[in-house]
């Protein structure tokens, strides 16, 4: 019983934890396919987004150009300060005033801004790369002079008569990138930057400090470089799954086409949003489904080891002989066969019949109740000689049969001397009988089991030594082997 319990213990114990390691592997999984879906999402919003609110910058540049296309040179350079054609963004925060530089150096602007006497235009990271690329560019990310705050400048080189003759530009402040990315991800839990295409953190919502850092030259953290160089490669989304000042990230990169930045949005792996997604319905079904079978399979253990217990008793009771307690013709009869078939072709199979000489007399003298108590001494005596393995049951009244496998006739003949003795010596007073005492008669027979032969044959022919004993005086061991 307390193996069986250990067993069913065991048994639920590996159960929940298969199936807790299935379900948390498969929520894993969901989980992780879930979060990448939402991230691609978040992407393409805060690229989108980004997008428009770049090229909006663009378009202002561009509108800026065609009006100062109708001027003439003379007319451009007439004012170097507000100059009303270049001051178009009163109505955009973070569109800031479109300027001018001149291949001669002088500086036209739609502000107020009077740049310092040392200031040439032509020196400036904005004019350089637009001239080297002599289409709009971004420029790289530099330091303004007088705010000391980081941009870049969308400038495109100036022609007038299609003659080169400058470079219109206007400032884009990373702070006011990063405040714009930062709306766009308002009240999602994740966070969103931009690299240029050097490397260079153009936004950070989580980590203003590394807006202006580059990846390969200010930070330790290697991380970013491989991820980079990947999606440098690829057109495609490029998944980010790293480790940074102790948090899972999880994340993605893409690269913005028209720009050529990098642009990514990632999420800790360990945020509130994903314990809430941790505890959906779906887990506490499966836990539901889960406590319900294992409750089942407990009780349905417990109805089978109460039931083969019971069956058991039933059992044994069935192959009892009430009186005598040893087994009884029916358990008998069943173990014959089996030990039939284990002998078969194999070994010699003896059997003893054993019978209570003028038993009938004893009754009639000394009563049946005294009977019975012979009857029971008489079988404890003669299982006390017997082997584990032997057959002894009470066949019927006063008879008795043994069952020796792989016993041999002469062996077989010397137990059942050896059972008659005992018998004899147990000196049970019986007057009527010629000994004076309780005697019986063995009649013993063998066998070598086989297609050839029955189990019958061996009963009849012990049934005949059987009498063969009796007519011999009783008290007495006779053999019949039956011959095939
Ligand atoms: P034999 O030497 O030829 O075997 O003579 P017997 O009297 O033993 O043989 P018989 O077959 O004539 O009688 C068997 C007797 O065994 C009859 C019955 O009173 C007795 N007997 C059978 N079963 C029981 C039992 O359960 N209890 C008691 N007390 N006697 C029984
Ligand atoms: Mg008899
Ligand atoms: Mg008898």
């Amino acid at each position: 019983m307390k193996k069986q319990f250990t067993a069913i213990i065991s048994l639920l114990v590996l159960t929940i934890v298969l199936i807790s390691m299935y379900n948390i592997n498969s929520l894993e999984s969901k989980i992780k396919a879930e979060q990448y879906s939402r991230l691609v999402n978040d992407l393409s919003k805060v690229t989108t987004d980004f997008g428009a609110w770049i090229s909006k910058k663009v378009q202002a540049l561009n509108t800026a150009k065609d009006i100062v296309d109708n001027f003439s040179l003379e007319e451009i350079t007439e004012m170097s300060s507000r100059n009303f054609f270049l001051d178009i963004n009163n109505d955009d925060p973070d569109i800031s005033q479109i300027y001018i530089g001149l291949d001669n150096g002088d500086f036209i602007t739609g502000s107020e801004w009077i740049p310092p006497d040392d200031y040439d235009p032509r020196e400036r990271v904005w004019y350089k790369d637009a001239v080297i690329a002599e289409e709009t560019i971004i420029s790289r990310v530099y330091i303004d002079r007088e705010t000391e705050e980081l941009l870049v400048t969308i400038s495109s080189p100036l022609h007038i008569n299609e003659t080169f003759v400058g470079v219109i530009s206007t400032d884009v402040f990373l702070s006011n990138i990063n405040d714009y990315l930062k709306k766009s991800i308002e009240g999602e839990k994740i966070y969103t930057y931009l690299l240029d295409k050097e490397g260079t953190f153009i936004a950070h919502t989580d980590k203003p400090e590394l807006i202006g850092q580059n990846i390969y030259t200010d930070l330790k953290n290697k991380v970013y470089i491989d991820y980079f160089e990947q999606v440098k490669q690829t057109s495609k989304i490029v998944e980010l799954e790293y480790a940074y000042q102790e948090q899972e990230i999880r994340g993605i990169v893409q690269k913005i086409v028209d720009v050529d930045w990098y642009m990514a949005v990632a999420t800790e792996e360990e945020d509130q949003g994903f314990f809430e997604r941790i505890i959906d319905k779906n887990l506490i079904l499966n836990m539901g489904i889960v406590i319900v079978i294992l409750i089942l399979i407990y009780f349905i253990s417990r109805m089978k080891s109460v039931l083969y217990k019971t069956n058991k008793t039933l059992v044994s009771d069935n192959e009892k002989d009430f009186l005598t307690g040893i087994h009884n013709r029916r358990y008998l009869d069943i173990s014959l066969e089996n030990i039939w078939e284990s002998a078969r072709d194999k070994n010699d199979l003896s059997l003893l019949m054993i019978d209570i000489d003028n038993f009938k007399e004893y009754n009639d003298t000394y009563g049946h109740m005294k009977g019975d108590e012979v009857l029971k001494l008489l079988s404890n005596s003669i299982k006390d000689l017997l082997r584990k393995e032997d057959v002894f049951a009470r066949y019927g009244g006063e008879e008795f049969v043994v069952v020796l496998n792989n016993v041999l006739s002469e062996e077989a003949v010397d137990i059942a001397d050896k059972i008659r003795l005992a018998v004899y010596e147990l000196n049970i007073i019986h007057n009527k009988s010629p000994y004076y005492r309780v005697t019986i008669s063995i009649g013993v027979s063998t066998i070598f089991p086989s297609t050839k032969t029955k189990i019958e044959q061996l009963l009849n022919a012990a049934d005949i030594a059987l009498y063969e004993a009796k007519n011999n005086g009783r008290n007495n061991v006779h053999v019949n082997n039956y011959i095939s």
